[in-house]
């Protein structure tokens, strides 16, 4: 359990609802292996209540939170200053409390990167391809870009809307209906493929993102960003067809640990984070 004292000081995340979040659990066990003197709680804020709950943060000396569902873009203004990620992806997902200068981050480029780091996979010069273009795309995609990706390919089942929702990155992006002749070439030239739709999520496990396996190259890394199932049905295809592949466990956990790593300075224990991580899931 977290010990607190009078000299504790606060840390959260703020969301509505809240109550399925990991995050409390995740950085509970980071703050007791690094042994530091934080406490880190889940708070629901209706989203009418969004400006009074982040004023209120700020006078009671809270040295951050994160935030969630529904507030990632409207938190924007109420910030002092939100940094590049953030403002390309057009969300904040952390808030540090600098002094009463509150500043937005966006920790799920670092979460998303960390997946292709930790296995080897360097970005820089490699072509990538993605499933699905909302909230989750637009980080990805960002990462990508920020590390040099030689192109960015989309596919998506409305291409249309697609095309709208990332009209901001469309000199760097090509998007493609999934189903069509583009998409394919693009897939076949892969060297990373990611699935950002929630397609194959609990309890939809059988669902996964089209893909035709024997057209891609034997050398290409299938991430998917889902966490639940641990694999899902797109990885369990790419790994039988001989791929190297992640989950997206390496992302929530490196989202988590660069949020209490801008808050505390401290480099958190990312083993510590993903088992406290993997025995909420399972609860
Ligand atoms: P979102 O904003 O709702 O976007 C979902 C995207 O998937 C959209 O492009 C949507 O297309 C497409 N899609 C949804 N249902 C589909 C279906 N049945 N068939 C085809 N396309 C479909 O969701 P999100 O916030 O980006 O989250 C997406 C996934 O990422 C979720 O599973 C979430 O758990 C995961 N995630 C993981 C992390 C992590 O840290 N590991 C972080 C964030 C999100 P339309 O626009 O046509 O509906």
């Amino acid at each position: 359990m977290m010990k607190a004292s009078g000299t504790t000081k606060n840390l959260g995340v703020i969301g509505w609802p809240i109550a399925h979040s990991l995050s409390p659990a995740m950085q509970a066990a980071a703050i007791q292996a690094a042994d530091i003197d934080y406490a880190y709680i889940a708070m629901p804020v209706r989203p009418e209540a969004l400006p009074a709950a982040v004023e209120g943060l700020k006078s009671l000396g809270f040295r951050g939170f994160n935030v969630t569902i529904p507030h990632k873009s409207a938190v924007m203004e109420l910030l002092d200053e939100v940094d590049e990620d953030a403002r390309r992806i057009g969300a904040v997902n952390t808030v540090v409390n600098d002094n009463g200068r509150l500043l937005g981050h966006n920790t799920d480029v670092t979460g998303f990167l960390r997946g292709l780091s930790r296995q080897g996979v360097v970005v820089c010069g490699k072509r990538a391809v993605l499933f699905g273009a909302g909230g989750a795309a637009r980080a990805v995609i960002w990462g990508l870009l920020r590390e040099g990706a030689e192109s960015v390919t989309v596919g998506v089942r409305n291409a249309a809307k697609a095309r709208e929702a990332l009209a901001d990155f469309a000199a760097d992006v090509d998007i493609f209906p999934w189903d069509g002749a583009d998409f394919a070439e693009n897939l076949a030239a892969a060297d990373i493929l990611v699935n950002t739709t929630p397609l194959g999520m609990t309890p939809k496990t059988e669902e996964a993102p089209p893909v035709d396996w024997a057209r891609v190259r034997a050398e290409a890394f299938v991430y998917d960003i889902i966490y639940t199932p641990e694999c899902t049905r797109f990885l369990r295809e790419a790994k039988e067809h001989g791929h190297r592949i992640s989950n997206g466990v390496a992302m929530l956990v490196g989202q988590g640990a660069e949020a209490l790593s801008l808050w505390t300075g401290v480099r958190p224990d990312e083993g510590a984070m993903e088992q406290a991580l993997l025995a909420a899931l399972v609860r």
